[in-house]
């Protein structure tokens, strides 16, 4: 069972992880909505092209963030149970979704390639590795087709047993499809893309994020996209601690880089060495980009 999607409105239609999608259905506003906006604040003043791209870039890096809630994007997206539940997590949008009380649920459940099983990140509790050798993969595959299939036929069983839909859909896995359509603002879908597009989120989440980033928010307010990746997206945020570290390291005084790092708590050694620090590793990474490789010990 699955929406009839020939009946819905809207334009073309992303395709993410084996069956899920990302669908533009309409949008609010544009570049130029933001800079009317932020106009009301400012004055007429300047009405270039340039100086609209200039006033854009300086409300994103300045955070100055009510122009941007005058553009609006409605997305129809279809996403596997475990990414929405992430998803969904974001209070700032306006959300319809499938509903399963209603109508059967979806027949189609995320798969795994044999070769994308994921090893637990040894850094990050909460995040993944490197990928399993594919001959472990395509067991782990198979098994979980072997599970779909059990759910299904289960799901089946249930509702031809006259089970209320509500009830018999409680087995089913989070691999299953649910579709909603999802209404937010630019300025808290910037929200979104800058936590679900970056390396911390997971892979699934991060295919959608990607794909309506790169493929819709670029296209349609490209300008306040540029700026959003120039001073968001890709830009590093450095903490006070950061910066006493990184002067020091800058004026050659590695010696006292090390002992600012302990007062922070980021150096702590047992019987094998460093101890692992979280905030020591975030801030090795943001080194490493301004080129600077500090010896601890
Ligand atoms: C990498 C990662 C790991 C995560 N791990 C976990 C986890 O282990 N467990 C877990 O439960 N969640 C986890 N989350 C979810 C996270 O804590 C947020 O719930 C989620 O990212 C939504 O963020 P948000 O609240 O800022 O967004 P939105 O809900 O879109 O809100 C946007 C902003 O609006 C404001 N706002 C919205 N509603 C309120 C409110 N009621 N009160 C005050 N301010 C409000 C806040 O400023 C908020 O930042 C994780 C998220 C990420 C990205």
């Amino acid at each position: 069972m699955s929406p009839d999607h020939s009946t819905m409105p809207g334009g073309y239609l992303h395709k993410v992880l084996d069956d899920g999608f990302v669908r533009l259905v309409d949008t609010m506003g544009d570049d130029s909505s933001i800079v009317q906006a932020a106009r009301i604040s400012y004055g007429a003043g300047t009405k270039r092209v340039s100086e609209d791209r200039g006033l854009i870039r300086y409300l994103m890096r300045n955070r100055h963030s009510t122009p941007f809630e005058m553009c609006e994007v409605k997305l129809h997206v279809r996403v596997p149970m475990d990414a929405w539940r992430q998803w969904i997590r974001h209070r700032t949008a306006n959300v319809n979704e499938y509903s399963t009380r209603y109508s059967e649920a979806i027949d189609a459940k995320q798969k795994t390639p044999a070769e994308s099983w994921r090893v637990q990140s040894r850094s990050n509790k909460q995040g993944s590795g490197d990928c399993l050798a594919t001959d472990s993969g395509k067991l782990l595959s198979s098994r979980e087709a072997e599970l779909h299939q059990l759910a299904e036929e289960v799901y089946q069983e249930r509702l031809a047993a006259g089970v209320a839909r509500e009830q018999a859909r409680k087995d089913l896995p989070l691999s299953t499809y649910t579709e909603a359509y999802w209404k937010i603002d630019l300025h808290n879908l910037f929200h979104f893309l800058a936590l679900r597009m970056d390396d911390h989120a997971q892979h699934e989440i991060r295919a959608y994020a990607s794909v309506i980033g790169r493929e819709i928010v670029a296209k349609w307010v490209p300008i306040a996209w540029e700026a959003f990746v120039d001073y968001r997206l890709e830009a590093m945020h450095l903490s006070r601690l950061d910066q006493v570290v990184i002067n020091l390291l800058l004026a050659g005084q590695a010696s006292d880089a090390t002992e600012a790092a302990k007062s922070f708590g980021w150096i702590m050694e047992d019987g094998d060495g460093l101890k692992p620090n979280r905030e020591r590793s975030e801030f090795e990474i943001k080194a490493a980009a301004l080129g600077l490789t500090p010896t601890w010990l």
